[in-house]
């Protein structure tokens, strides 16, 4: 059984602003709300444990003379197939340079030219050059070490670093606050911030599965802890799988970026063979379910599957591609002169907890930005560097939002004892995580069919069986919207790939959305209709 010491507090002389995560969603809003007081609580230092610090294309931003917001909002309805929701990404591109405008005031230095201008860079399905790096494949490092300046340089945010939030705490319709364990999660202590708005920034869900590009505290613990509080999900069943993830049995494993196919890098078999030609007529620049699926086959077939990049990028690889050389470097490959062996690997998550256009989620007090939300810009799959655009164009969005809902606070009150559990195993270490990584790598990974699916749903109901902790309750729930609703997506469409319904279907073309209780439904009628 679960304890939980936590004694719901009103909002009496409470008056505080929660956001969970520091990445850049998390910090981005906490600048943009400045001077009003938040709380920042991560649950590694910031900087650490974040995709945001990892990412190393770029962000998309329509700043080029032949450019313009309609081409990529185009792009970006194309790479979603068929279900994005064009009116929010007309909305994120069009405040795109905006934002770009804000992170270099920040101090983000973007690359430019001898003249000073950004220097914009073109990346796969994207059809101009719309993505401001920073030394090439730095930007996410960049971006994150400009912002943690001028977070800590901003007296009214408070960081608490080590903090994993593992509940939300509902008081009727609203959120009022969230409870968090501090010491990375390691402590017996239970700490509640009660919270007038709760601002969720957890990025993603890589760690759901056994290869993954993602940081270990990207586990799917956000839009867990949403959907138990009652929030719709949407889109969960759509993960995008990262095509060129460096094969070196590294956890997580590194990346060999999308730009590096953009400068001309290309994908071959152990015999030299350049198989995506036979695929895709975009070959290398194909949209990435398409070429993660290639690469996967070629896996599969025990050929391998290899990154060529000695002629595209040849002796320029060290000062290009500082990030993927270290990697290469560090495992005993040259790129200079070896092609790089790859693998797909979960690396986005289109799903998450349902926004609107201003943030807000289905559940009053509860805000959402970033990878864990699903604000309907990504549809079936994200196209690439749009996500931290999505996280920043947000992520202001929310602010605006709650300084124009909720007063400026007179007190406050910086959270109090949420009693003690003997809850604090590492995750991370946790046999029955491992169980489930590989289970959904399995079953709910590149390729999936209702015989995977259910496998997995069986596999997951074993494992909440056995689960006594709170942490891992989130994650098995995560696990279950994404088993649940690709389960119940009968057609393939863009992330998601059924070989039972290999191809789009008509009456499939919108998003989903469920609850936790949709997902238990499912879940139910299909152990019922097939007994193990
Ligand atoms: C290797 C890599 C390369 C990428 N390259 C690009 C790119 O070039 N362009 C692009 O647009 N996108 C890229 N992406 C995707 C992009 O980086 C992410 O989608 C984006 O950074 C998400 O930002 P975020 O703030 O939502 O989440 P994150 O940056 O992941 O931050 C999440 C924060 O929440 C914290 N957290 C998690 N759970 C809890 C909890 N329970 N309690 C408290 N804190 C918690 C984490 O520690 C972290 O501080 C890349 C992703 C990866 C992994």
């Amino acid at each position: 059984m679960l304890t939980d010491h936590f004694r719901p507090q009103s909002f009496n002389g409470i008056d505080d602003i929660v956001i969970v995560g520091g990445g850049l969603a998390g910090l981005f809003c906490a600048l943009k709300l400045a001077p009003r007081p938040v709380t920042i609580l991560a649950a590694a230092p910031i900087g650490h444990g974040a995709s945001s610090a990892w990412a190393q294309g770029g962000i998309a931003a329509a700043m080029s003379p032949g450019d313009t917001i309609d081409k990529h909002v185009a792009d970006t309805l194309v790479a979603g197939a068929g279900i994005v929701d064009e009116k929010m990404t007309r909305m994120m591109v069009a405040e795109g340079p905006a934002r770009i405008h804000d992170l270099l005031e920040y101090g983000v230095p973007f690359d430019r030219d001898l003249e000073g201008k950004l220097i914009l860079s073109r990346e796969a399905a994207h059809s101009e050059r719309r993505i401001v790096r920073v030394k090439g494949d730095m930007a996410g490092k960049a971006i994150m070490e400009a912002l943690i300046a001028a977070v800590r340089k901003t007296p009214s945010i408070r960081v608490l670093e080590g903090y994993v939030v593992e509940d939300l705490v509902r008081e009727g319709r609203f959120i009022a606050g969230v409870i968090a364990r501090p010491d990375a999660g390691q402590s017996k202590k239970r700490v509640s911030f009660p919270a007038r708005a709760v601002i969720l920034c957890s990025g993603g869900v890589g760690h759901l599965f056994a290869v993954t590009t993602n940081p270990t505290e990207a586990c799917g613990q956000g839009v867990g802890m949403a959907a138990r509080a009652g929030a719709i999900i949407a889109d969960p069943e759509f993960v995008q799988f990262h095509p060129t993830a460096i094969n070196i049995g590294r956890d997580p494993a590194p990346l060999a970026t999308e730009a590096l196919r953009g400068d001309g890098a290309q994908l071959i078999n152990s015999a030299g063979r350049r198989f995506m030609l036979d695929i895709h007529p975009d070959a290398e620049l194909a949209p990435r379910d398409i070429v993660s699926r290639g690469v996967f086959a070629e896996v599969q077939a025990g050929r391998g599957a290899f990154l060529d990049c000695t002629k595209a990028v040849g002796k320029h690889f060290p000062d290009m591609f500082p990030t993927v050389y270290a990697s290469c470097v560090a495992a005993g490959i040259d790129p200079v002169t070896q092609a790089i062996p790859v693998v797909p690997a979960v690396h986005y998550h289109m799903g998450g907890v349902l926004t609107d256009a201003a943030g807000r989620t289905s559940i009053d007090g509860l805000w959402a930005a970033g990878e864990v939300t699903s604000t309907g810009v990504h549809g079936a799959n994200r196209l690439a560097s749009n996500s931290l655009l999505e996280a920043v164009v947000f992520a202001a969005r929310i602010a605006e939002n709650i300084k124009g809902m909720l007063p400026e606070p007179k007190i406050t009150d910086w959270g109090g004892n949420a009693g003690e559990n003997d809850d604090p195993v590492t995750l991370e270490d946790s046999p029955a995580l491992k169980r489930l990584r590989l289970v959904m790598s399995e079953n709910v990974g590149v390729i999936r069919s209702r015989e995977s699916l259910t496998r997995a749903i069986r596999e997951i109901s074993t494992l909440e069986r056995e689960n006594t902790r709170l942490r891992f309750t989130n994650i098995l729930a995560t696990a279950k919207l994404m088993a649940a609703a690709a389960l119940q997506r009968t057609e393939s469409r863009g992330g998601h790939y059924r070989s039972d319904w290999p191809e789009p279907r008509a009456e499939w073309k919108h998003r989903s959305f469920l609850t936790l209780a949709d997902a238990e439904r499912i879940i139910a009628e299909v152990t019922e209709l097939e007994p193990a």
